[in-house]
């Protein structure tokens, strides 16, 4: 492998790919787009042994991509690619890539006014429609100012900017942090900012609503500074932009100061090449079939072209802007709807044009194979960094009364050390929500709450991403596995919970090997899911799980106290009559 790689890295023009601190192999695999098997072979041939699941070092990632015909990017860039998924320019020829207009998502508390900004933007500054009449609008839009273009998107609110980040696409280049003048910093506001904070992309402020007698501007710069957040005008680096959206005072100010955060962002992309964009939205419409809003991210979509999205795929029909003209390809930065999707892909899908139908089908079932999310557990976070020279685990923490937050904030920052890093993405009080969930699969963060219990569809969310929600009552135990987790030492304590107990009266075969017992339960419960102890003359001979269990011929869940019911065992099916079991119950230890 040495002498392999060392060949190859002689090679300059090896496709780059962007490598994490730490992959698993099968997201390596994914990566390249090759089969993870290969990768696990690769592996070996180095002298790694590694399984599909293993999460392995940067290093050795960068080693063994070698032989598949691709090269780690530096670590700064993948930084940065990390920031803007999917719209790096990193593995583009030089020569090919162009700037490209940022792309702008708004965000705030409800009702500070960004519905209204949007409209007023939309309104003021783009080209009225040639052929006039109605054009429906789509979820993002082009405003041109003094011949630049940005493009905004048009769902403003964190919910859909994480949702999308969480769907593994960081579509937005800046965001813009809405604050009423008259209402100053709410609850979503911080919020906001912690979920902008946790995305990595820059911000600029605008204080709206500055028309309305009651607007104190300066409150919110007091405010924002309470947050650690100085804006210029309080000798700060933060870019605050006063506004109203009604009067349109201050809106000019705003796309200027867009256009120059964009100029050192130097947001770029190559056109020349086959395109790939981001689902915003996607509808059924009763004639036209699927239609789906995306924005092209890098490269130039054509219509004609193959596409898969998320797991469809389809020839793209026609191509609309946002204006609902006709076009026929549309370029980096450019939202458009496209006509042609077989089926309606989820917001924040990535569409990438392929060769032909035959290809798509092909990506679609490679695809399906290795679908499943990877959640983060406290155990497995340590194992995501190991190769940093800092080791760290991202946590987003509610707690149940404000007054708690600086104890478990300052509490968690005592274990920080020149080598271990606990990353607080977010910490507050109030209740666990979906939006929490979301924020903890795009930031890979484990969410604790701290005598606070999930709402219950955050429960749901947060068991379907993977994500887990641990729950504390007592702050050194809250500690106590946070440093554990540190130190990768964090196994789940489970307990067996006693449920109940039933004796054997009769025992059947099914089949030719399979026993079945029957049991007449003599107190509390057995359950579908229980584990159970088989006692004879006193004495434990067996302790296995449930595999079936029956009511006369049902299946059930339980079988009460006085009830009979028919029960097997994995891998027992020496029963007699008169053996005692005893059933358990499992929980999960947190104090
Ligand atoms: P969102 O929930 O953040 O999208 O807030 P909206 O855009 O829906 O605005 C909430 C309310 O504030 C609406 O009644 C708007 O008309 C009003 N509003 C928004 N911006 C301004 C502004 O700059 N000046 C004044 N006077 N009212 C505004």
């Amino acid at each position: 492998m040495t002498n392999e790689s060392s060949n190859i890295n002689q090679e300059t023009n090896l496709a780059a790919l962007d490598i994490p601190a730490a992959i698993s192999v099968s997201d390596l695999a994914n990566l390249m787009d090759v089969n993870p098997v290969e990768v696990v072979k690769g592996l070996m041939r180095g002298g790694y042994m590694f399984a599909v699941n293993d999460v392995i070092e940067r290093d050795i990632a960068s080693i063994v991509i070698q032989l598949f015909g691709f090269k780690a990017n530096p670590l700064e860039d993948t930084v940065q690619t990390l920031v803007s998924l999917s719209v790096g320019v990193e593995n583009e020829d030089p020569n090919e890539v162009a700037p490209r207009p940022p792309i702008i998502t708004i965000l705030g508390h409800v009702d500070h006014g960004k519905t209204t900004l949007l409209d007023s933007i939309r309104k003021s500054n783009v080209v009225e429609s040639e052929h006039g009449g109605i054009t429906q609008h789509i979820a993002a839009y082009q405003v041109n100012h003094e011949s630049q273009i940005i493009t905004f998107l048009d769902t403003p609110g964190h919910e859909a900017f994480t949702a999308m980040r969480a769907r593994g696409a960081q579509v937005t280049d800046i965001a813009i942090l809405v604050i009423a003048a008259d209402d100053g910093i709410m609850p979503q506001t911080l919020e906001a900012i912690d979920h902008i904070k946790a995305a990595g992309v820059p911000m600029i402020i605008t204080i709206t609503k500055i028309d309305i007698p009651n607007a104190n501007v300066d409150n919110v710069y007091r405010q924002l500074s309470e947050q650690n957040i100085l804006v210029e005008a309080w000798g700060g680096d933060v870019i605050a932009v006063p506004l109203s959206a009604i009067t349109g005072e201050g809106i000019p100010e705003l796309l200027e100061n867009i256009l120059l955060v964009s100029e050192i962002s130097e947001l770029k992309a190559n056109p020349n090449r086959n395109a790939r964009g981001v689902v915003i939205e996607s509808k059924l419409d009763r004639s036209r079939g699927v239609m789906t809003t995306i924005l092209v991210q890098t490269g130039t979509l054509r219509q004609g072209d193959v596409v898969v999205i998320g797991d469809t795929y389809g020839k793209i029909k026609a191509i609309f802007d946002d204006k609902g003209q006709k076009i026929i390809e549309a370029g980096p930065s450019k939202p458009i709807e496209i006509m042609g999707v077989n089926d309606i892909p989820i917001s924040g899908s990535i569409i990438e044009v392929v060769k032909d139908e035959r290809e798509a089908k092909d990506i679609i079932s490679k695809k399906s194979a290795q679908a499943l999310r990877e959640g983060i557990t406290l155990q497995e976070a340590h194992s995501r960094n190991i190769s940093d020279s800092i080791r760290h685990v991202d946590l987003i923490i509610k707690t149940d009364v404000q007054g708690s937050i600086d104890a478990v904030k300052t509490t968690l920052e005592d274990l920080n050390t020149e080598r271990i890093k606990v990353n607080i993405i977010r910490i507050a009080s109030g209740g666990i929500t979906e939006r929490d969930v979301m924020l903890a699969v795009a930031s890979k963060a484990v969410i604790i709450g701290f005598n606070i219990l999930p709402e219950s569809g955050a429960k749901i969310l947060a068991k379907q991403e993977g994500v887990e929600i641990r729950h504390y009552t007592i702050i050194y135990k809250l500690i106590e596995d946070v440093a554990k987790a540190l130190e990768g030492l964090l196994e789940t304590e489970y307990q067996e919970i006693y449920t109940g107990r039933g004796s054997v009266r009769a025992i059947f075969s099914v089949g030719r090997h399979t026993k079945v017992a029957g049991v007449y339960v003599n107190d509390g419960k057995v359950t579908r899911d229980s584990s159970v102890h088989i006692i004879r003359s006193g004495k434990k001979i067996f302790e296995g799980n449930i595999t079936t269990l029956k009511h006369f011929k049902n299946d059930v869940k339980e079988v009460a106290n006085g009830f009979e019911g028919g029960l097997t065992i994995e891998n027992f099916n020496e029963f007699e009559e008169n053996d005692e079991l005893e059933f358990y119950g499992f929980e999960e230890i947190y104090q």
